[in-house]
């Protein structure tokens, strides 16, 4: 499932083809993604792009008549080709402009979504509304992390993981940032003291960053056919390593199951 960096690579990948551009057409083969995708999504025929904008996963799309929502879902993978491009399977829907390149949607299981919003969606659309702050900027803060995290019984990798908490924070990028803050993943919210978020906040920040520069050099060219975003390889500590040694410390990582996400930490050096 593409995480935050993935989305964020995305947005930096096709950016440049879409903003300033005009658009000529938005051509739908199947409506049935998440949500069927609205027949207002052609509203934005003619206008032009001035800004592709992420907010958590979801990419926005500014143009002189409106905004268009795009969520990658499980599966879904953008990518900027000639308009005359071959359309193949799960080619469900192409944002066509008038200099001859088209933004192709392509998504085999179908979870993602286009939708159209005639404001800015941030403030106005419910499914960003309530969203928490963005895990790269000042307002995701040890004083934020803090103060929402008082009284809370909370698994404090759970708690990280919601959105309204802070967004963005995927199972791998949970999984790594509490083993390099030496946090215990199961670990109620409310009762890490500031010091320790004061540690573990920059982390975050740090392996969320790490992943799209990461992704920003490893990955294919969007105007290519098969500019497939998928997970960045990048060492992991702990995700995906359970039963294994511990790199820092040589004792056997834990696997367990928290908030039916799969955890793997270390019992020496995660307190
Ligand atoms: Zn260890």
């Amino acid at each position: 499932m593409p995480e935050l960096p993935e989305v964020e690579v995305s947005r930096r990948g096709i950016a440049p083809h879409l903003e300033n551009q005009q658009i000529a057409d938005v051509v739908v083969r199947d409506r049935r993604l998440r949500w069927p995708i609205p027949e207002a999504v052609s509203t934005v025929v003619g206008a032009t792009i001035t800004r592709v904008e992420r907010r958590a996963k979801y990419l926005i799309i500014h143009t002189t008549q409106g905004y268009l929502i795009v969520h990658l879902g499980m599966s879904g993978a953008l990518r900027v080709v000639p308009t005359d491009t071959l359309v193949v399977k799960h080619d469900h829907i192409d944002l066509v402009l008038t200099s001859g390149w088209c933004l192709r949607f392509n998504d085999p299981r179908r979870f993602g979504c286009w939708l159209y919003s005639k404001q800015h969606p941030a403030v106005s659309h419910p499914l960003l509304a309530k969203l928490g702050p963005e895990p790269l900027t000042d307002t995701f803060n040890v004083e934020h992390l803090y103060s929402v995290s008082r009284g809370k019984q909370q698994a404090i990798k759970t708690f990280i993981m919601d959105n309204h908490v802070v967004v963005g924070v995927g199972n791998i990028y949970a999984n790594e940032s509490l083993f390099k803050a030496g946090i215990n993943p199961k670990r109620a919210a409310g009762k890490i003291s500031r010091a320790r978020y004061e540690r573990l906040v920059p982390i975050i920040k740090e392996t969320l960053a790490k992943a799209i520069e990461q992704g920003g050099t490893t990955l294919q060219d969007f105007t290519q056919a098969d500019g497939q975003p998928g997970y960045f390889k990048q060492e992991l500590m702990v995700y995906g390593r359970g039963g294994k040694l511990c790199m820092q410390c040589g004792e056997r990582l834990k696997e367990i199951r928290l908030g039916q996400r799969s955890t793997v930490y270390c019992t020496q050096c995660q307190r």
